[in-house]
């Protein structure tokens, strides 16, 4: 059986591991297809690819795109995109541009809070100062001793109604699906079990998403719990979409899933490798 990780983040955006390391650690790990999905961003693919090649594991080149749907922030995966697309490249470029403004307004909210120097403390942690994200200030809250681990943040911190929240507006589903489509791709609704959405709202994404030419869904993935699992799997086998299987891994002992450390596709899925 091959072992794939078809979701996972280096330094090129909110991951601790350069490409040349994480792809190292994949293999290790046995992981035998990894995808490199890196949030809006293809700059790590190069060394990723050239680094896979070394070790003997094969390199899908991919990228997680930040949309917003009915008011939700959701994530699109892009598998084997063209990384040269220009279509794919100037949509990623606009998506990132939002970043900065978006960080200097979260910064000022935490000091607002009563927590001063979280701009320059979150973007000590952006190994590309491009793709600050809301991951560069939870370690920087986790490091100044606000909270005691990255996952406490994203309770108490930066999400909705919390302090550090700041609404964004990304890119639209069917942008971010004609962006992948342009460079070659194959579309994957990233961890649906995620989103705070009720199961009407969920089966609305869902067909919306397949209508405008989605693939398919994350079904195991370092986000869902056991019992969720079967949950998603039955919704990729009633709408007629692929199945995809990612760890989201960012950092060691950080409390994510590890590299190529999941369980199987339930066996009514389709895998999203059947096709390729
Ligand atoms: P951003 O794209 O800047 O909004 O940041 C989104 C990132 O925050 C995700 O890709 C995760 O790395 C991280 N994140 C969001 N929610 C959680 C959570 N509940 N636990 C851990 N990390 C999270
Ligand atoms: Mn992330
Ligand atoms: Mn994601
Ligand atoms: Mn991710």
């Amino acid at each position: 059986m091959t072992v794939y990780d078809l979701h996972c983040h280096s330094t090129a955006s909110d991951g601790v591991l350069s490409p040349r390391a994480l792809v190292e650690r994949a293999a290790s790990m046995g992981v035998q297809v990894l995808a490199l999905t890196d949030h809006d961003e293809l700059a790590g693919l190069d060394e990723a690819r050239a680094v896979a090649e070394e070790v003997g594991i094969r390199l899908v080149q991919g990228v997680e795109i930040s949309i917003t749907w009915a008011g939700h922030t959701i994530h699109v995966v892009g598998l084997n995109v063209d990384s040269d697309d220009p279509i794919l490249g100037r949509g990623l470029a606009s998506n990132r541009g939002g970043r900065a403004e978006r960080a200097r307004r979260m910064a000022d909210e935490l000091a607002r809070m009563g927590i001063p120097g979280a701009l320059e403390g979150a973007y000590k942690f952006a190994g590309n100062q491009d793709l600050i994200g809301r991951t560069h200030f939870a370690r920087f809250l986790v490091e100044r001793g606000v909270v005691k681990d990255v996952k406490t943040v994203f309770r108490k911190f930066l999400v909705k109604g919390k302090p550090g929240y700041v609404p964004h507006q990304w890119a639209s589903l069917e942008e971010a699906l004609v962006w992948i489509r342009a460079a070659g791709g194959q579309s994957v609704l990233a961890h649906p079990g995620r989103y705070q959405m009720g199961r009407e709202k969920m089966r609305l994404l869902l067909s919306e998403f397949k209508h405008l030419g989605g693939d398919a869904i994350e079904v195991v993935t370092g986000s869902h719990t056991p019992d969720q699992v079967p949950v998603y799997a039955d919704l990729a086998v009633e709408f007629d979409l692929m199945a995809s299987v990612g760890s989201d891994f960012h950092a060691p002992g950080e409390g994510g899933r590890e590299l190529g450390r999941l369980p199987a596709l339930p066996t009514r899925c389709r895998p999203l490798w059947s096709a390729w």
